[in-house]
């Protein structure tokens, strides 16, 4: 049975998951999840999230995936510990080599290779999987034909997004955000954040989406340029995603309102069931028109969280 996926940016949002129908909630370890702390979480939070999730019956899943330097492998392996203990279901991670330390130390959880491996064939899921992971998140733009052949060829669980913001590059290659905000930093856990990379306990600033100038030689220069970055719903497709046997489709959020996130949750809720229950006869259609109400409201906090991002990078 697939899974429907949806992000935890707090304990309430974690809830609202749970209770508009996801199975599944993703949520992001203070300092470790390529998110700004307002939206990660500290362990008692995690212990209380998995509590409520295991008490309906779902699942959690925790986002570790930054890039630890070896001085800070040390923190990571308590943090898995720590989280081992609640118990958590699976943990999402970026780097290999630590995926592999993870599955020996710590086999009872299962290991989720994060979107920010930048997983674009069935070579890259592959070695994931030989590296630890049960389930691989392709990279966004990856098509259709191209999921159940990866799940086939590699042997792994495959993750989709259906709703996201791809990236002008791949998600998880970006270093734009580290030319606009370059300090970094120790807590006292001795974690290292780099202000502007994800990959290393840092923030994108969505720096992409600022306009820009372009001069080429021989060229006029260019103003205004808007680079590609989309946010969007996958949502004609769901059936053709299920019938491909993808594993988990996958809500990403954890910035956007807790409303927002719990009727995103509802919404593909329904669809999921609807086309499960009689494949044959669901359309899609009715759904729409609250996609479409979905999607403004997605769009204004996008631009309201876009614009507060990239002044703050500019200061
Ligand atoms: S700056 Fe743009 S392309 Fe780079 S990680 Fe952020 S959203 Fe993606």
């Amino acid at each position: 049975m697939v899974e429907l996926l949806a992000s935890g940016g707090s304990f309430d949002m974690v809830k609202a998951c749970a209770d508009n129908g996801a199975d599944a909630v993703y949520v992001g370890a203070y300092g470790w999840s390529r998110r700004r702390s307002m939206y990660e979480m500290n362990d008692d939070t995690i212990k209380k999230c998995a509590d409520y999730l295991h008490g309906k019956g779902k699942k959690i899943r925790v986002a570790i995936n930054t890039l630890p330097h070896s001085d800070e492998v040390g923190s990571f392996l308590d943090k898995v510990a720590t989280f081992a203990s609640y118990p958590i279901d699976d943990i999402i991670l970026t780097d290999p080599g630590l995926m592999r330390v993870t599955k020996e130390n710590f086999p009872e959880i299962s290991i989720h290779a994060s979107v920010g491996c930048t997983i674009v064939n069935y070579f890259d899921a592959r070695f994931y999987r030989e590296a630890g992971a049960s389930q691989v998140v392709t990279e966004c733009r990856m098509p259709l034909k191209c999921l159940g052949n990866l799940k086939k060829k590699a042997g792994v669980g495959v993750e989709v997004l259906v709703h996201a913001t791809t990236c002008n590059t791949f998600l998880g290659r970006c270093t734009m955000s580290s030319y606009t905000k370059f300090d970094h930093a120790e807590d006292e856990h001795g974690k290292r954040h780099f202000e502007g990379s994800p990959n290393r306990g840092g923030l994108c600033y969505r720096i992409c989406l600022t306009t820009w100038e372009v001069e080429r030689p021989g060229w006029h220069r260019e103003e205004g340029i808007v680079l590609r970055n989309r946010a969007y719903f996958i949502f004609d497709d769901i059936p053709d995603l299920i019938d491909a046997g993808v594993d988990t489709l996958k809500i990403q959020g954890r910035e956007y309102s807790t409303s927002l996130v719990g009727s995103m949750v509802g919404l593909y809720r329904r669809v999921i069931d609807g086309y499960l229950e009689n494949p044959a006869g669901f359309r899609i259609r009715p759904f729409r028109d609250r996609l479409e109400e979905l999607k403004y409201v997605r769009d204004v906090e996008r631009r309201e969280k876009t614009s507060a991002l990239i002044s703050e990078a500019a200061n």
